[in-house]
C-alpha cells in the first residue's frame, strides 16, 4: 500500500425524513466518519437523502458508482417509510425476497427481548437477493451487504446504538489493515478551539501525524495517529506538554471512568451532595462498571431541609450565605463525607436556570467544592448561555474533575 493512507473510496449515505426535516442531527454519520478516519481513512462523502423510494434508488446507484465502500444507515425497520431494502433491490436490479436466515435472525432477536413478533416485522427479513445478512446484535432489523463492481454497499439501521454495534463487528473488518499507532487524550475544561489552538505547533512540527477531534459535551478527545511508535511516543510527550492539565486520561475513558479508576487505584472512597445536578455525579458514576469498589452514594440534597438534616449544613451559613455559596458547597462536601462514610466528598450547589438567577448570583453560577482529609478545595463558575441541563453536565464534571485532581498527586 502506498503512503500512509489507503487509497478505499468511501461514503455515506444517511436516510429518513426527520434528518431533512432538522428533527435530528446526522451522529451516526458524523461518528462514522471518526471510526474510519482513527482508520487512517477519510469518507470521502456523505449525501442525506428522505424517506422517497425514487430519491433513495438513485443515492444507492450513485453511491455504488462512487465509492468501493458505500455504507448506508437507517430505513431499515418494518414501518411504510422503511425503504431501503426495496431501493437497495432496484438499484442493484434485484428482486426482494424473504431471507430465511434474515427470518430466523429477526425471530430470535424477538425472543431476546421477550416480545411477540408481528408478521409485519418479518417484514425485516425481506432483502435483495443475494444479499449478505449482517447480524445486528442490539435491535431487530438486521443488516445486509451487497457486492458492486467496485466492492460493497452495507446496510445498517439508523437507531444510533445499533448502528455502531454493527459497524464495529461488521464495517470496521472491511477497512484495510492500515498499521497505526494511535493515542487517545481526554480533555475537560478546555474548549474545543483552545485546544486546537494549543495543538497548532504541535501538529505543525509533525506533518506526518493526523489529529482527530472528538467533543462529547463536555469532553473533548483528541486523538493522533502516526505510521510508527517512537514518532507517537515523542508526540504525545508534546501533546501532553501543551494540554497540560486538561488532560485527564491517556485513554478513550470518559472523566467519571477515569475518576472511578483513580479511586480504586488508591483505595479511596467518594461521595456527593448535589443540589442543583439532581444525582447526575451519581449516575455517571454508577454508569462506570467497578463503581461499587469506591462509590458510597450521592445525597441529592435540593432542599436546604436536606442540606441541614442529612448532610450537617449550618442553617446559619444558609442564611446568611444563601444556599448557593462557596461556606455552602464546602459544608455540602464535608458532609457528604461524614454521612456517607466516603474518604473523598464533593458538593455542588447552583443556579442551573433558567429562572431563579439575580445580579448578584446569575443564571449559570455553580459553587463546588471537594473534602478530604486534608481539607476542603473550592471554585466556582458562571456559565453563560448555557441551558439547565449543560450547567448541569458542566457543574457536575467539574466537581468530578476537582475530585480527580485532588487525589492525583501528579496533576
Ligand atoms: P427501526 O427498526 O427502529 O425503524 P431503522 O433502521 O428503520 O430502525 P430509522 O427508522 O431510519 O432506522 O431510524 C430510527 C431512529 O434512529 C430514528 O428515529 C432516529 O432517532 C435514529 N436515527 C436514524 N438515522 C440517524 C442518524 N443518521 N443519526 C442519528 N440518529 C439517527
Ligand atoms: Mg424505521
Amino acid at each position: 500500500m502506498e503512503g500512509t493512507y489507503s487509497r478505499m473510496e468511501i461514503g455515506i449515505v444517511s436516510t429518513g425524513d426527520e434528518l431533512l426535516r432538522g428533527a435530528i442531527a446526522d451522529t451516526n454519520a458524523a461518528w462514522m466518519a471518526a471510526r474510519v478516519f482513527e482508520r487512517g481513512l477519510m469518507v470521502r462523502r456523505v449525501a442525506t437523502v428522505g424517506d422517497d423510494l425514487a430519491d433513495l434508488t438513485r443515492a444507492f446507484e450513485g453511491a455504488i458508482a462512487s465509492f468501493d465502500l458505500a455504507i448506508v444507515t437507517g430505513g431499515l425497520g418494518p414501518t411504510d417509510d422503511d425503504l431501503t431494502s426495496q431501493a437497495a433491490a432496484a438499484a442493484i436490479g434485484v428482486r426482494l425476497a424473504r431471507s430465511d436466515e434474515a427470518a430466523i435472525q429477526v425471530r430470535a432477536a424477538f425472543e431476546r427481548i421477550g416480545r411477540p413478533m408481528l408478521d409485519l416485522n418479518l417484514k425485516q427479513a425481506d432483502l435483495p437477493e443475494g444479499a449478505q445478512v449482517l447480524e445486528n446484535p442490539a435491535g431487530t432489523a438486521p443488516g445486509f451487504a451487497l457486492r458492486t463492481l467496485r466492492g460493497r454497499i452495507v446496510f445498517l439501521p439508523g437507531v444510533p446504538h445499533e448502528m455502531r454495534a454493527m459497524f464495529e463487528r461488521h464495517v470496521m473488518p472491511l477497512l484495510p489493515e492500515t498499521v497505526r499507532h494511535r493515542a487517545v487524550f481526554k480533555c475537560f475544561g478546555m474548549g474545543e478551539s483552545n485546544i486546537q489552538d494549543a495543538l497548532r505547533p504541535v501538529a505543525k512540527a509533525r506533518p506526518a501525524l493526523r489529529f482527530g477531534y472528538r467533543a462529547s459535551f463536555p469532553e473533548i478527545g483528541v486523538s493522533v495517529t502516526a505510521k510508527d511508535a517512537a514518532a507517537l511516543e515523542e508526540a504525545r510527550v508534546a501533546v501532553r506538554a501543551a494540554l497540560g492539565r486538561a488532560v485527564f486520561a491517556q485513554d478513550d475513558i470518559d472523566l467519571p471512568t477515569a475518576l472511578v479508576r483513580a479511586l480504586a487505584a488508591r483505595g479511596l472512597t467518594f461521595g456527593a451532595a448535589e443540589s442543583c445536578t439532581g444525582g447526575l455525579v451519581g449516575h455517571c458514576i454508577t454508569e462506570v462498571p467497578g463503581a461499587s469498589a469506591c462509590f458510597r452514594g450521592s445525597v441529592v440534597a435540593y432542599d436546604n431541609a436536606v442540606k441541614t438534616g442529612i448532610l450537617g449544613v449550618a442553617a446559619a451559613f444558609i442564611e446568611s450565605r444563601g444556599a448557593v455559596s462557596e461556606e455552602v458547597a464546602r459544608a455540602m462536601a464535608e458532609g457528604a463525607r461524614r454521612a456517607l462514610g466516603a474518604d473523598v466528598g464533593i458538593g455542588i450547589t447552583g443556579i442551573a436556570g433558567p429562572d431563579g438567577g439575580s445580579a448578584e448570583k446569575p443564571v449559570g453560577l455553580v459553587h463546588m467544592a471537594v473534602a478530604d482529609s486534608r481539607g476542603a478545595a473550592h471554585r466556582s463558575h458562571v456559565w453563560k448561555g448555557f441551558d439547565r441541563a449543560r450547567v448541569k453536565r458542566a457543574a457536575a464534571w467539574t466537581a468530578m474533575s476537582m475530585a480527580l485532581g485532588r487525589i492525583s498527586e501528579d496533576r
